[in-house]
Parts: structure tokens; sequence; C-alpha cells
């Protein structure tokens, strides 16, 4: 709860003073009502419309522009109305009417695919996991499903180069990709990594949204800034992961919490809405059950 309040308080500082300006370079928008309707054909024309019982020109509150800024807002809530006790503890993400059964009770490895049309056909959804090598992709998994080495992809940097798909509870599916920018892969290997798993989001109508994992004991990477401002601009919904939030001080260096505000504030340039962030450690278990609760959520409403 402290580190919650803490972390509010860094948000509060660092980006609800400037209240009115926008950012700096909104190249564009990402918004989660936008976005998700990306990823479904099939969903219903009519969701809910929370801003529809207010008049369309009453002015904004101060707490309802912080909330649509810096808050992820899921469907069904209106920003006015959102309390501190609706954020889930050590990330930016509003728990709203969608939230529901969340923990995992069984998971199956369903298929390794070397191509985005190789993967598994239904019409089940789907959250991709994706990271640096060594962000600690594998790790985050088998803590999620709570079983060791459900995450079968090869340790070998720069080898993986395999869709899996991992079924949960028979309904929805945990994809893992192969990890990015391991210094010793090969140029080879980047290259195959960039049109095998692009074509992957751009084609894949399952998918709810990526996991972007993030390195929170290491400064902002440029890799990692690159992998999210390519999502943005094609309307893939991700939520940031950040990992290894247990990490102490090193000697050199900054305390997760201080990477993670520089990572946002380098991310908030290209977005007028703060895409989804977490705080994470497979270690203590800290944003497990947050995690999967935001996930039932996304779900829920890709459901409908
Ligand atoms: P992957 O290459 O992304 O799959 O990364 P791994 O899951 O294999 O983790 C890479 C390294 O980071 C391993 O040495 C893990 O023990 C370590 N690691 C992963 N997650 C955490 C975490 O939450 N906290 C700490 N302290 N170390 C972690």
């Amino acid at each position: 709860m402290l580190l919650r309040n803490r972390l509010l308080s860094l948000n509060l500082t660092s980006f609800l003073s400037p209240l009115s300006p926008p950012p700096k370079s909104a190249s564009f928008l990402f918004s989660f009502n936008k976005t998700i309707a990306h990823s479904t054909h099939k969903r219903p024309e009519s969701k809910p419309d929370v801003s529809a019982s207010r008049p369309a020109k009453q002015p904004m509150s101060e707490r309802a522009r912080f909330a649509k800024t810096v808050l992820f807002v899921p469907p069904g809530v209106d920003p006015e109305d959102v309390t501190d006790e609706m954020i889930l503890p050590g990330s930016n993400i509003v728990v709203g009417p969608y939230a529901g059964h969340s923990q995992i009770k069984e998971v199956e490895f369903v298929k390794s695919s070397g191509r985005a049309k190789d993967c598994p056909k239904d019409d089940r959804p789907e959250f991709a996991i994706l990271g640096r090598s060594n962000v600690g992709k594998s790790s985050l998994i088998n803590a999620l499903v709570r079983k060791k080495e459900v995450a079968l992809t090869s340790k070998k940097p720069g080898k993986t180069q395999l869709i899996n798909h991992f079924l949960v509870n028979k309904s929805w599916y945990i994809v893992d990709l192969p990890g990015y920018g391991f210094a010793r892969a090969s140029d080879a290997a980047r290259t195959d990594w960039s049109s095998f798993t692009k074509g992957y989001f751009l084609n894949r109508d399952t998918l709810v949204a990526v996991l972007l994992l993030i390195d929170a004991s290491v400064p902002p990477q440029r890799i990692d800034l690159d992998c999210a401002n390519w999502l943005g601009r094609n309307n893939i919904p991700m939520t940031f992961v950040f990992t290894k939030c247990d990490k102490l001080k090193a000697s050199k260096g900054k305390r997760p919490d201080e990477n993670i505000r520089d990572f946002q504030e380098l991310i908030r340039e290209n977005y007028k809405q703060h895409p989804a962030w977490i705080m994470t450690s497979s270690v203590t278990g800290l944003g497990r059950d947050e995690l999967l609760l935001h996930l039932s959520q996304l779900r829920n409403y890709w459901d409908q």
C-alpha cells in the first residue's frame, strides 16, 4: 500500500502537475476503446457509453482528467467516478465491472507455430507475452501458471523463433513469443524476428493485448521504447509489465520505481492516454494476482 501511494504520488508529480499541456508529440493516440475494437471484428456495435449520461459540454474534473491521461480506465467505468480504491496496487490499472474470475486452474501446452498462419484456429482470446531476452519472460509465465517450466521455450538466446500457445482453463491462451534484442543473436535471427512476430501482431484477430515486459532493474532501453512505439503505431493494445521489481538498488543505478518512472516519462511523449502498466516480481509474486485480474477484465469485455 505504501509503494502504491508512493507510485501514485510519483504519478501525480510527473504526470498530473502539468495538467493542461498536451503531450509533446502526440503522434498517435492509444486508447483502450479504440484499440480493443481493432482486435476483434465480432464486437457488437453498442458498448457501454460511459459519457452518455452527462451533458456533453460539462467541464472535466481534475480527477477525471487524471484518470483519462494517467490511469488505465477500462470499459464500463466513468473517469469521473474513479476512486483510489479502484486502482490495482503497483499499477495504473482501474478495476471495472468486467473484472471477474481470474485464477488459473489448468494450463496445457497446445502447439508451437513457425508462422502466424499456423497458430491455433479458434475464437478464444489470447494475450501475447513479449520482451527482450532475459527480461524474465519464462519466469513470469511460470509464476502466472504456478508451474515450473511451463514456458518450454528454448533458453538458448536467439534460437527460439516459435509462437508457443498455452491454453488456460480451456478458455483463453497465453502466447509466448520469441524474445528480442539479445546481443548474441545474429542479425539474421533479428530480421527473422521482425517479419515473423510482426506478422503475428498484424494478422491475429484473437489477440486481446500484448504484455510487453520491461526489466525494471535497468534504465529504459531504446529497443523496448521502439517496440512499444511500433505496437502503438499499429494500434496493438498493450500492457507494460515491469519485471524484477523486487531488485534493490544496485551500488550504481536507480531503484526499480525510478527506472519505471523514467520509462513512463519517455513513453508519455507519444501517448495521450498512458497504456496500462503494472509492477511484478516472479521472485516475490508481486503483481501476479493483480495482473490476472486485469487480464480477466480485458478478456471478459472481449468475450461479450
Ligand atoms: P527470459 O529470457 O526472458 O525468459 O528470462 P528468464 O525468465 O529466464 O529470467 C532471466 C533471469 O532473470 C534469470 O536469471 C531469472 O532468475 C531472473 N529473473 C527473472 N524474473 C525475476 C524477478 O522477478 N526478480 C529477480 N530478482 N530476478 C528475476
